[in-house]
């Protein structure tokens, strides 16, 4: 029973938005869209990646960072370690990475229930995003029903103290330096700034998965959610850059400017905010 108990932890802390924000770790299983062969090997896939990247990414020198395009980062302050803890958590164009990290009681005050389909009917706090960020996903939602698309959101806020619990079982099972090569430290995810969200669709069994990206919702999103204020957060081919694999599901919350700005550019946000390259 243990055991099943850990995997499923260690299954759903894989990638940056680790499926998963159960209030009970008990009932994970339940919250994973669904596990698969295939899935477990993306998983794997992930831990891989990330190992590497986040040794690229620990490079970066953090007190750099403050002449940068990002008014953003004035207030950051930089910590013993060398990352950075961000010191405007509350703006929706916060840079949220594996170096930038929210305060550990940063709780978004401000955080409600979208009004768009669930792939879960109960009630939960991963229903939640910031209230912007969750009227714009209801019109992001309204557009593609329109043209035809069947969104359907799979995760949203998750805070800082189950992402904590999430991270710290991993470090009493496999030890700090295995854990850190596949599991989101606390404070490190995005989804703790409810600005962002996981969407899927029943062409992907409502998993969280790559092939979302070539599904007709991951292309009609690809096109179209910068109109709303939304970007995919996490491009392909910028897991050097933002820390994580490619992952169209993931929907961040910027507002209209700055994710018109991006898509156009075809950024990732760290670019975008001058944050990556970093100066030697
Ligand atoms: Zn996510």
């Amino acid at each position: 029973m243990k055991k099943v108990w850990i995997l499923t932890i260690l299954s759903i802390s894989l990638t940056a938005c680790s499926f998963s924000s159960s209030g009970n770790e008990q009932q994970s299983k339940e919250d994973v869209p669904a596990s698969s062969q295939k899935e477990s090997e993306q998983n794997a896939a992930d831990k891989e990646n990330q190992s590497s990247s986040s040794e690229e990414t620990e490079e970066a020198p953090a007190e750099e960072e403050k002449d940068t395009a990002s008014e953003k980062t004035e207030k950051d302050k930089v910590l013993e370690d060398g990352t950075v803890e961000v010191g405007e958590p509350e703006s929706v164009q916060v840079v949220v990475n594996k170096t930038r990290k929210l305060p550990g009681d940063y709780v978004p005050e401000d955080l409600t229930v979208p009004n768009v389909p669930f792939y879960f009917t109960e009630d939960h706090p991963k229903k939640q995003m910031r209230e912007e960020a969750a009227r714009a996903l209801e019109e992001l939602f309204a557009a593609a029903e329109q043209d035809g698309i069947d969104l359907v959101a799979a995760s949203g806020y998750r805070s800082y103290d189950r992402q904590k619990r999430i991270y710290e079982r991993n470090v009493e099972v496999y030890g700090k330096e295995e854990t850190d090569t596949f599991s989101a430290q606390p404070g490190t995810s995005e989804h703790q700034t409810g600005l962002a969200m996981d969407v899927t669709s029943a062409q992907v069994a409502f998993k969280l998965e790559q092939s979302f990206g070539e599904t007709t919702e991951g292309e009609w999103l690809a096109d179209h959610a910068h109109e709303y204020g939304f970007i995919i957060r996490y491009r392909e081919g910028a897991k050097e850059i933002t820390g994580y694999m490619y992952e169209p599901w993931h929907l961040r919350y910027v507002g209209k400017e700055i994710s018109t700005d991006v898509h156009e550019q075809a950024v990732t946000l760290e670019e975008f905010f001058g944050l990556y390259p970093s100066d030697e």
